[in-house]
């Protein structure tokens, strides 16, 4: 569930660092919220 992203952020696939939780999207293709995380080196990783 929304609560478990939250707590534990994704690492950037680029360098390894733990990312930030950017913002929640309402994903209407799968009918529930996208979540979208930004590393400090500026990727960003999509979540849904
Ligand atoms: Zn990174």
């Amino acid at each position: 569930m929304p609560e478990h992203h939250i707590e534990t952020p994704l690492f950037c696939p680029k360098c390894r660092k733990r990312t930030r939780l950017l913002e929640r999207l309402w994903s209407t293709k799968t009918g529930n919220y996208v979540y979208v995380y930004k590393c400090q080196c500026g990727e960003l990783i999509w979540e849904d």
